[in-house]
């Protein structure tokens, strides 16, 4: 037996009769950007999160810095950012010339531990960006009573996290606004870049309608020097499509997930930990272990794909030489990024190939 590590041909031969009709929809429409899918897209998008409004960019990165410069984040400002998040939730941050100002996590959630923010914020701090890791929503609550206490807004990066719900409520609307995420790879994905904000805030979505259209409302009018990061009208097709099959999907994925949480328990294995009134999308399946690399090794040898989120933090990138944070200073995240291990987790996957997976990991940790 053979278990990638994802399979998206699975899940796109699945549906490849509808995905071909929304591409000879669009092909024959004439019009090929900011048009009818993209409204439709935008208001079905918005309606599923429990957001008022949704504006459809170019891709996850551009969502949140999109939403920073509507905000108004320049250099000079800082922002609270977990210090365990993949790279883009920083980079972000960097493109307004702002400064990313890192938080460790929760160890039980790998979220940016809200009893840490308050201790990292200064006069010049602007916004917090929390990070939906794994599909798991942050614990918002706490993290949103800081954020008002000192006046900053909150941001979601939730790029992991498509339909996942806390106490409720949608991630997408957790916060002051939203970053999605639409690469392939991601809960809901495109054939391709794309991505969008979600906001109940109606000054906000305008402003990143203009900033997304070269700072220009109507054509040939350029109120602010804009950005080229729209989504296409071909993606949003795409998206429309597959938007109809996520509840279906990350149902699937709660369903391996449970299969794994059952035939895993009793290994010497950190598992994922679900705090109550929390319900991931499962976007990844995560566990933890000091022999990380000799179990990769070992279910390697057996056909069994696993990845790395992440191998190396933000702060020891060469890219974020210039903030002078060495080895040691957020030993956390860095404990985290040397014994995290992701499980093949996709909806497709059969309850075979998982249990193949659970005695894979049986026979290498006994
Ligand atoms: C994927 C991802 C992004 C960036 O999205 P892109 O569409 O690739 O730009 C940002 N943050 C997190 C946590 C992600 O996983």
């Amino acid at each position: 037996m053979k278990v990638p590590f994802l399979d998206l041909r699975a899940a796109h031969s699945e549906i490849e009769s509808r995905l071909g009709e929304a591409f000879r929809r669009t092909l024959r429409s004439g019009w090929y950007i900011l048009g009818e899918e993209v409204e439709r897209f935008e208001r079905e998008f918005a309606a599923y999160c429990g957001a008022k409004h949704c504006v459809g960019v170019g891709n996850g990165l551009e969502a949140l810095h999109l939403i920073l410069r509507a905000y108004g984040v320049g250099p000079g400002d800082e922002v609270i950012v977990p210090s365990n998040t993949y790279i883009a939730t920083w980079l972000a941050v960097s493109q307004c010339g702002a400064r990313p100002v890192p938080v460790e996590p929760d160890e039980r959630t790998y979220n940016i531990d809200p009893q840490r923010i308050a201790a990292a914020i200064t006069p010049r701090t602007r916004a917090l960006i929390a990070v939906h890791l794994y599909g798991q929503a942050a614990d918002m609550h706490p993290i949103a009573e800081v954020a008002a206490r000192h006046g900053i807004k909150l941001v979601e990066d939730a790029a992991q996290a498509h339909g996942a719900r806390y106490f409720g409520r949608r991630a997408g609307a957790l916060a002051d606004a939203a970053g999605f995420s639409f690469y392939p790879g991601k809960n809901l994905g495109a054939l391709g870049d794309a991505g969008a904000v979600t906001t109940d805030d109606g000054a906000l979505a305008g402003r990143v309608r203009v900033l997304r259209n070269y700072g220009s409302q109507k054509k040939y009018q350029n109120e602010v020097k804009g950005y080229n990061s729209r989504l296409d009208e071909l993606q949003a097709a795409l998206l429309r499509e597959k938007l109809a099959l996520l509840d279906a999907w990350n149902e699937r994925r709660r369903a391996l997930s449970r299969r794994y949480l059952a035939g895993l328990s009793g290994l010497p294995l950190v598992l994922p930990h679900v705090p109550p009134d929390n319900e991931p999308a499962w976007h990844l399946f995560v566990v933890r272990s000091p022999q990380r690399d000799a179990l990769a090794a070992r279910l390697d040898a057996m056909g069994i794909g696993t990845l790395v989120h992440y191998p190396v933090p933000p702060h020891l990138q060469p890219a974020y030489a210039e903030l002078g944070l060495g080895p040691g200073s957020f030993p956390l995240s860095e404990a985290i990024h040397r014994e995290v291990l992701s499980l093949p987790l996709w909806p497709q996957m059969t309850d075979a190939q998982a249990d193949y997976v659970i005695a894979g990991l049986h026979g290498a940790l006994q």
